[in-house]
């Protein structure tokens, strides 16, 4: 099928669109449809057919099944967050749920209840009026929705496990249009693929998670140190975070320092090694924890203190707004070596924008003793995980980040697992590095979960998981 005839068959199915759901259709010709169609990498330029904002579970029935009889692509957008930009097809329809933003903490049950379209910062505000909070990412305008179907790791994975692991049960849309429950109960095998195996299987309209007790306060921030003396910090980040309690995550942070309020106006626009923690534990025992790291050099910045752990939560936000042209090449790590370090100094004094970044975060703990069959997550082994994030402004500088940012990963291979954390591929990223993500044995059950509830591949805009 050529792609005018998709077009023409969307426009026939569109006014059925506009009749059957409540919420709003942006469509080529309406107001509103680039913004509609603006994710937070700016190098996705999709054209979908049209953008079904969803106001409910309805609409989402509605959307997903007018797609399915008209033949057209379909794409699921959340948060939007995806680098690949996964939430958007062209010529297709989009499932758009990023309105759906409902949270209901049910305290007598230590849960809460999540529509799709909420952000990590959404649900901290909610649970952290009540000293409750549901691990989540390092970023906190990252979407919940696509966070949690990849797995999700942020600053309290190593005390508690994954975000999926917090995963009571969701309520999903199937290609037929049916609402079904997955839960350790219900669907179980559903449940265990949707935990890491993403949108594969259907589309989720509503989650149900654990909530632990958390904060509000805790001890967290960084430290900053000119480039120059880079080596010393990562030396540093190596000992320090090998040795690190489960409350304590350290992340190592490279790039120019931006002209934050924090660090010294002298700074401004170098580059610099930066060291952010977060201890989830009693403020005593943080202060104990983060005292080495506090009184091992010189830094030109420590904001290292007690704080609510929502503000430290959106400390990164500014690192990586929305708009910027983004390319992430990563993968997992064992250990943060002394030849990875090497190359880490190499390949950092190289920045192909003021905008990019290698970030090292931290994981293990208590997501490393959770018994890796429960879920389709997979590497619950590894240590660490490395973020190659090169970004810019300007459009014209992509390339050079790309070149930067691949060379960046093959120099770096040599130190990895060899693993990849499926919600940090980009588009050009081929199916090798989706089995990567998974392994096969994962893969190949992720494979027959994906024959039984899909067989003919209709969710596919994603990290594909063929049918078998
Ligand atoms: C700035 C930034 C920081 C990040 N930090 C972290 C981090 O700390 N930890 C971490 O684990 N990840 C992190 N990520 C990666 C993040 O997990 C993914 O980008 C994830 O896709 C974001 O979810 P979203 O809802 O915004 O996804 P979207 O882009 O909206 O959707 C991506 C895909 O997810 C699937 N999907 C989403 N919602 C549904 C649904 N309801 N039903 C079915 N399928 C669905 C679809 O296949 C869709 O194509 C970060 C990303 C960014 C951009």
């Amino acid at each position: 099928m050529t792609q005018t005839e998709h077009a023409a068959l969307a426009s026939d199915a569109i006014e059925e669109l506009r009749a059957r759901i409540g919420g709003p259709v942006f469509t080529p010709s309406d107001e509103g449809y680039d913004d509609a169609r603006s994710i937070w990498n700016a190098m996705i330029d999709k054209r979908p057919a049209a953008i079904a904002r969803c106001t409910g579970t309805a609409d989402i029935i509605q959307a997903l099944s007018l797609a399915r009889d008209a033949g057209a692509p379909l794409s699921t957008r959340a948060g939007g967050h995806n680098i690949g930009g996964t939430a958007l097809c062209d010529d297709g329809i989009v499932v758009d749920l990023s309105h759906l933003k409902g949270i209901h903490v049910d305290l007598p049950n230590e849960t809460v209840r999540v529509q799709p379209g909420v952000l990590l910062g959404d649900i901290d505000r909610e649970t952290q009026a009540f000293g409750r909070i549901v691990p989540s990412g390092f970023v906190s305008q990252t979407g919940l929705s696509g966070l949690t179907l990849g797995g999700g790791f942020g600053w309290l994975t190593r005390k508690w496990g994954l975000t999926s692991d917090h995963l009571i049960s969701a309520d999903v849309v199937t290609v037929d249009g049916d609402l079904v429950r997955a839960s350790e109960n219900e669907n179980a095998d559903l449940f265990w693929g949707l935990r890491g195996g993403g949108g594969n299987f259907g589309i989720v309209a509503s989650y149900e998670y654990q909530m632990r007790k958390h904060g509000p306060t805790v001890m967290a921030g960084l430290v900053a140190y000119p480039m120059d003396r880079a080596n010393d910090v990562i030396s540093f980040y190596r000992e320090f975070s090998e040795a690190a309690s489960d409350d304590l995550t350290c992340v190592l942070l490279l790039r120019v320092a931006p002209a934050a309020p924090f660090l010294p106006a002298d700074i401004h626009g170098k580059p610099v090694a930066l060291i952010i923690v977060c201890h989830a534990g009693p403020l005593d025992e943080a202060e104990k924890a983060v005292r080495p790291l506090k009184e091992f050099g010189s830094p030109v910045a420590d904001t290292i203190e007690p704080k609510p752990f929502a503000v430290h939560q959106a400390a990164l936000d500014a690192t990586q707004p929305p708009g910027r042209y983004y390319y992430w090449k990563s993968d997992y790590m064992s250990a943060v070596t002394e030849a990875a370090q090497e190359t880490i100094l190499e390949r950092t004094a190289k920045f192909p924008s003021p905008e990019s970044a290698l970030i090292v975060f931290q994981l293990g703990g208590a997501a490393a003793r959770i018994d890796d069959g429960i879920s389709a997550a997979a590497h619950r082994d590894a240590a660490y995980v490395l973020n190659i994030a090169s970004s810019c402004i300007d459009a014209d500088k992509i390339d050079a980040c790309k070149t930067w940012a691949r060379h960046t990963w093959s120099a770096m291979r040599p130190h990895s697992t060899g693993g990849a954390y499926v919600n940090f591929l980009t588009e050009d990223e081929g199916d090798d590095r989706t089995m990567e993500a998974y392994g096969k044995e994962k893969y190949d059950r992720l494979a027959a979960i994906k024959t039984k509830y899909d067989p003919a591949n209709f969710f596919r805009v994603n990290r594909n998981i063929a049918p078998a």
